[in-house]
């Protein structure tokens, strides 16, 4: 008979349809790049749905960016309806965070802790490694980083670590104390870093199986893309989740009020099905800890797992799915797969060697205007390299030429100085605890306030047994001269009032706008603004247009989440990938390393530097398997175009000062040339004026013209017009669903006007309406002494009289 799900499997081939269909405790999708494996996931679970075997909230999909899990969302909002909502689809950090929101408490934290991004804790690690005196023994804050980083991943910890190093050996011990000690200025700092967000999680899990039970009833059905990217931590989280209930009732959890889940799970349910959807071909992340074992080994780690195996390309032409298949058969230990399409063989890959960079870049700046005019949108073009540093000389062209382009990822906008300075200003809101926030804005804008005074105040802080944040409040008592006393004061002040914008009492509805208010209130009153106005350096201009900007994105927040708080709209920042700029991509090229590149596709791909050291990398050569790890990101490059693939080199580049001779990539020679047509061989570079020194007066500015595409890239200059703003984007993914800071669960309570109730903060009061319905029902409260209140009746604590 017909199924309910039948027009979700319509299109469908075979494989696929059994991917979506199949029933059963795991099941393992493997399958070439463009195969349907997220449209198949994302069917999967529509179909889930649709048939009414979960709820919404029963399901747990895991995506590698908030980009992919916003497509999703989206793609699943389309086929089943508002239904969607209420699914959990986002990355392994976001949905960590969602439950470390809820479950912090449990080790030490409070629920408003800080993320800090991998510059936060740069910037700790640096100030720790000096501290130590770390840098005598060879460790960098960036190895340093590097190591704690890719310990986290095996979840490993200073301890543990310490049992099995070599402790007679001084440059261990005292990584040792830089790794303790940065874990203990997290703890201080009420801080989670990116790792610690999946690490804490498995840990929690482990310690409290009450909690990890909670997890365990709630989610059902659990599916991951892009397993063979997962690392141990991630890895372990998943295993945690699908493991057996393992307490009876749990019901002593439950009735903590905690339990705001909108679906009962049967008592002592089967362990939750997973469905895992890699392609180990396509393993890119290996030097942060990726295991491709996770995917080989599954069948092992899930006995009895069904595997499906997805053929079928539907993305890419022929030729480009011969070149990448004939590419990535060169690496060894690989299950041969083949991918085949029948959208036929298309057109030839287009090969291009510039003299220079520049050269490249000019070639690639006509190509993509030809394009354009043959009907090409721009959002269809993309252009990938393999380190960030190439995209500049693809920017000076691009800009000249007024090809509209964005940089993905590389000059992030939250990472630029002013941004942060602002976003330490509500962080310092948001979790007072957090001492770096406080140390990163107390003197900016300047203030008079030096190391001298911070560590005057940190040693106070540390006598009374307070924190920073709390001696600031106390500036009289510090010891420090009349002068810096008054600015600390001031600044106390500026940051009281923004908190009482932002930070109503507990179960009260702030205003939507009190984020985007609060930081007006900061920005102008701190005297931030007004530093970058008085200035005369044309850079602060742009700053404050930054600023402004960050501003705007709290105003569109408000607008998608009238009840966000502070905290949400700093989870959100927080959680903001490379990848997530790609919202604003509309009408630009979007130029992004290859990384950044995965899942996604682009009718036009241009895969730049094709030349040996840059990919491979030079750092590579060095590494196990790193030439392998090498070729899957090319094979990863290559499969993300649709209908056009252009592969281009320059014979010299200019790098860091210095001018090198490049050799094409060994992985030309692996596509078999009747798939490539060389617009510009390296043969027809060299032949054409004794290489190298003809190359090099090619970079020349104006030395390029005569030869090649015969555009003079020097001094004809375009202007700048056209430049969008890189980076500038505001928008932000939304989470469908997110965490009060303090949640209280009054389920149904039944309000109406007239009725009396008393609040834990507010005291007593009466009802003078209640508007809004279901979760969102709003009182609105006449307090005795508080005065009028909205509280949202769900979460507010309180209790009817
Ligand atoms: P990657 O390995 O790059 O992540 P993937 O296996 O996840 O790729 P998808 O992105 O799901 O592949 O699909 C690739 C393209 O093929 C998409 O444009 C998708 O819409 C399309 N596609 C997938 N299955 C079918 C089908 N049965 N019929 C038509 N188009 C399909
Ligand atoms: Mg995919």
């Amino acid at each position: 008979g017909p199924r309910p799900d039948d027009d979700l499997l319509e299109g469908l081939n075979p494989q696929q349809r059994e991917a979506v269909t199949y029933r059963g405790p795991a099941l393992l999708i493997v399958a070439g790049a463009g195969s349907g494996k997220t449209s198949v996931l994302t069917r999967r679970v529509a179909s889930l749905l649709r048939t009414r075997e979960a709820w919404p909230s029963q399901i747990l999909a895991i995506t590698f960016t908030n980009k992919a899990a916003g497509e999703m969302r989206e793609r699943v909002g389309q086929l089943i309806g508002e239904s969607a909502r209420g699914v959990w689809i986002s990355t392994f950090h976001s949905a960590c965070v969602r439950i470390l929101r809820r479950e912090a408490a449990q080790f030490g934290f409070t629920t408003s802790f800080t993320i800090y991004d991998s510059g936060d804790s740069r910037a700790l690690i640096k100030r720790l490694v000096k501290e130590h005196e770390a840098d005598a023994y060879g460790l960098t804050p960036a190895a340093t980083q590097g190591r704690i980083s890719k310990l986290k991943n095996e979840l490993a910890d200073a301890e543990s670590y310490a049992r099995s190093a070599n402790m007679s050996d001084p440059a261990e011990r005292v990584f040792v104390e830089v790794f303790s000690a940065y874990q203990r200025e997290l703890q201080r700092a009420n801080a989670f870093d990116f790792d610690d967000l999946i690490g804490q999680t498995v840990f929690l899990f482990r310690a409290f199986p009450h909690v990890a039970d909670v997890y365990r009833r709630r989610f059902r059905h659990i599916m991951v893309d892009e397993y063979q990217d997962t690392n141990h931590a991630q890895y372990a989280l998943i295993h945690e989740l699908t493991r057996p209930v393992s307490s009876g009732g749990g019901d002593e959890y439950a009735d903590s009020g905690m339990m705001i889940f909108d679906a009962p799970a049967a008592d002592a349910p089967e362990p939750a099905s997973l469905t895992v959807v890699g392609d180990s071909d396509q393993s890119i992340y290996a030097f942060r800890g990726a295991d491709i074992r996770n995917i080989a080994e599954f069948e092992k780690d899930y006995p009895g797992a069904k595997v499906v195996l997805l053929e079928q390309n539907y993305r890419s032409t022929q030729n480009i799915l011969s070149a990448a298949n004939a590419v990535i058969s060169h690496n060894f230990d690989r299950k041969d797969k083949k991918l085949w399409t029948d959208v036929g063989a298309g057109e030839p890959i287009v090969g291009f060697t510039g003299y220079s960079q520049h050269d490249e870049a000019q070639f690639i700046a006509d190509e993509i205007e030809s394009l354009h005019r043959a009907g090409v949108d721009y959002n269809q073009i993309a252009v990938f390299y393999r380190t960030n540093s190439q995209s500049r000389a693809l920017e000076e062209i691009f800009i000249r030429a007024a090809v509209p382009y964005k940089i993905m990822g590389g000059t992030k906008f939250y990472e630029r100085a002013e941004i942060k300075d602002a976003l330490a200003y509500l962080v310092a809101i948001a979790n007072p605890a957090d001492e770096m926030a406080l140390r990163r804005i107390i003197n900016r804008p300047r203030r008079g306030i030096g190391d001298v005074t911070i560590e005057t105040i940190a040693r106070y802080a540390q006598g009374e047994q307070i924190t920073f944040r709390d001696a600031l409040a106390n500036a009289s008592a510090i010891g420090v001269g009349p002068k810096i006393q008054q600015a600390i004061s001031r600044l106390d002040a500026v940051l009281a009032e923004a908190a009482e914008i932002m930070l109503p009492a507990s179960g009260e509805l702030a205003p939507p706008t009190a984020v985007a208010e609060g930081l007006q209130l900061l920005l102008n009153k701190s005297g931030y603004y007004d530093a970058l106005r008085a200035s005369k350096d044309p850079q602060d201009e742009a700053r404050v247009e930054n600023l402004d900007e960050l501003v705007a994105v709290t105003r569109e927040f408000a607008r998608n989440n009238p009840e966000g708080t502070l905290l949400d709209f700093l989870t959100e920042v927080a959680l903001v990938s490379d990848a997530d700029d790609l919202e604003d991509a509309s009408g630009s090229v979007s130029l992004m390393t290859l990384h950044t590149a995965k899942g996604l596709e682009y009718d036009a791909v241009f895969l730049t530097g094709v030349e040996e050291d840059l990919i491979p990398h030079r750092i590579s050569a060095g590494e196990p398997g790193g030439p392998q790890e090498e070729r899957r990101l090319f094979y990863v490059g290559i499969t993300r175009a649709r209908k056009r693939l252009y592969l281009s080199l320059a014979m010299t580049r200019a790098q860091f000062g210095e001018v090198t001779v490049a050799m094409p990539s060994r992985f030309l020679q692996e596509i078999p040339s009747d798939l490539l047509e060389w617009r510009q061989s390296p043969g027809d570079v060299n032949s054409r004026g004794g290489t190298q020194s003809r190359a090099l007066n090619a970079r020349r500015p104006g030395g390029g013209s005569g030869f090649g595409t015969g555009k003079r890239y020097g001094d004809d200059l375009v202007p700048l017009a056209k430049r969008s703003p890189s980076g500038s984007g505001g928008s932000i993914d939304k989470f469908a669903n997110r965490i009060p800071a303090k949640v209280r669960d009054n389920g149904d309570l039944e309000l109406a006007q007239g009725d009396r109730i008393r609040h834990d903060d507010f005291g007593e009061g009466r009802v003078d309406a209640v508007t809004g319905e279901g979760a969102k029902r709003v009182a609105h409260v006449r307090f005795d002494g508080a005065g009028m209140k909205k509280l949202l009746i769900k979460i507010a604590p309180i209790t009817k009289l």
